[in-house]
């Protein structure tokens, strides 16, 4: 007897998640368990490069996906930048050299089958979500901490992306007015006190290796030490607006830094509890429970369930 729901339990999906270094592609089945996966170095030569890699990847995959007898949703490629998902148009990508593409076009033109894209981290807090720490959670946070620094926000199990689709853009939220002039051109903004190279220039590791940084804290250099605590106490005075505004109670973060582990997580804690302790919230800190694989496996879900016809993916 095929329910309604059996009928959406059909396709699997795929998903592409482009970073700065290294593109990920993984297929899963209709359960979500990964069946195929592969990456490959990011070209260097710019955005045609980088969009003529995600299609051949997504070709290889489709086939791969079709002879084990499955039927894919679009395949969704996670990109990092300023995002026009409705419209399918990559504003702006610095790290990829993409501006003003039209991907979705350009991509279901080469490929036969339908594409969609989203943003890099709005498609990691949808892999926690789906297949990591948020499992279970109806509204969450999720922070990424990297090179730059970015949220996204689940409420309802929807991601929510805002007018524009832009929501979650923390990195130029103003921790210091008087601070550093930040590649954006306003001076203080969080990215400029509280994301890996941030961490790194004040430990005074100018080659801007976090790993560095960390074995030095661990070792309980107190420079290096210094600078996770700057980080943590500017990161959670932000954040504590957050949990208190919109009544969190989980934050997650992923991303580069967080994969140092305590030198970060631990400071960032005891500032967000130090920043919390006079109001009634309080908000646990997760980390990421698919580390660099929450991006990839996040936009796979999205593929496997953006043909439900409920307008956008919600368990
Ligand atoms: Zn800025």
């Amino acid at each position: 007897m095929a329910s309604a729901r059996d009928s959406r339990q059909v396709t699997g999906g795929l998903g592409i998640d482009v970073g700065g270094t290294k593109i990920s592609g993984v297929v899963i089945d209709p359960r979500g368990s990964v069946v195929a996966r592969t990456r490959r170095p990011t070209p260097r030569d710019g955005g045609d490069a980088v969009l003529q890699a995600c299609t051949s990847m997504a070709a290889d995959l489709l086939s791969t996906a079709r002879a084990g007898g499955l039927t894919m949703g679009p395949v969704a490629i996670a990109v990092p930048g300023t995002i026009d998902g409705r419209n399918g148009i990559v504003v702006d990508s610095p790290v990829l050299g993409m501006r003003g593409l039209p991907l979705v076009e350009l991509a279901h033109e080469e490929l036969g089958h339908p594409v969609t894209v989203l943003h890099d981290v709005k498609a990691a807090a949808f892999g926690e979500l789906m297949a990591g720490a948020g499992v279970g959670q109806a509204d969450i946070a999720y922070l990424n901490v990297g090179t730059g620094l970015s949220m996204a926000f689940v409420f309802g199990w929807k991601i929510h992306q805002g007018a524009g689709g832009t929501a979650g853009e923390i990195g130029h939220v103003i921790a210091e007015p008087d601070g550093q002039v930040c590649n954006c051109g306003r001076r203080g903004c969080l990215e400029t006190v509280a994301s890996g190279p941030a961490i790194a220039r004040r430990a005074g590791h100018a080659d801007g290796r976090l790993e560095a940084v960390a074995e030095a804290a661990r070792r309980g250099d107190p420079r290096a030490n210094e600078a996770f605590l700057v980080a943590g106490e500017h990161l959670a005075h932000v954040l504590a607006d957050f949990v208190m505004v919109l009544d969190l109670s989980v934050v997650m973060v992923g991303g580069g830094v967080t994969s140092v582990g305590a030198p970060f997580l631990e400071p960032l804690r005891l500032a967000l509890d130090r920043e919390l302790s006079d109001v009634v919230q309080a908000a646990r800190i997760v980390p990421a429970a698919l580390g660099g694989d929450s991006g990839v496996i996040g936009a796979a879900h999205w593929s496997r369930l953006a043909q439900d016809g409920r307008g956008s993916p919600a368990w």
